[in-house]
């Protein structure tokens, strides 16, 4: 057999497609042709590579998945932060307003004026983070029912 017919049967070799009579040439030429064991062994690793690949192919589904939920987790939890942000810059805003006129006031003593004022801070803060937790755990409880 020519080096030109065994490369022509050396892919089937590789991928293990040949019949034992083909295979045997193939060896046999194999043996005393380093053209055409170089040629070979190339084809060997090039199916290493490729089977790797294909390994790799799988998971990948998985990986969408996961790094799917990951980017939810991280848009909802943006998304809440930026809902707090807002919601408590709105409520400060308007209790600013409110107090300005009692603060603004000489008559009232100053620690009623921080007392007061850390009150009223206080509950806005306290307010966006039980209405924020409340939701949280609905949207996180619809989730779960979803994933299921
Ligand atoms: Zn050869």
């Amino acid at each position: 057999m020519s080096c030109e017919e065994i490369k022509i049967l050396l892919s089937g070799m590789v991928d293990g497609e040949l019949e034992t009579g083909e295979k045997r040439k193939v060896s046999d030429h194999l043996v005393s042709c380093s053209a055409c064991r170089e040629e070979y062994a190339k084809l060997m690793r090039l199916k290493e590579v490729t089977d790797d690949m294909k390994y790799f192919d799988l998971p990948d589904r998985l990986w969408a998945g996961y790094w799917h939920g990951i980017y939810n987790r991280l848009e909802r939890g943006i998304g809440w932060i930026l809902l707090s942000i807002g919601a408590i810059l709105i409520l400060v805003f308007a209790a600013w307003n409110f107090l300005q006129g009692f603060l603004l006031d000489a008559t009232i003593p100053l620690y009623v004026k921080v007392g007061v004022s850390g009150l009223i801070l206080g509950l806005i803060v306290l307010l966006v983070s039980i209405i924020r937790e409340r939701l949280f755990s609905r949207k996180h409880d619809r989730y779960d029912e979803v994933e299921i």
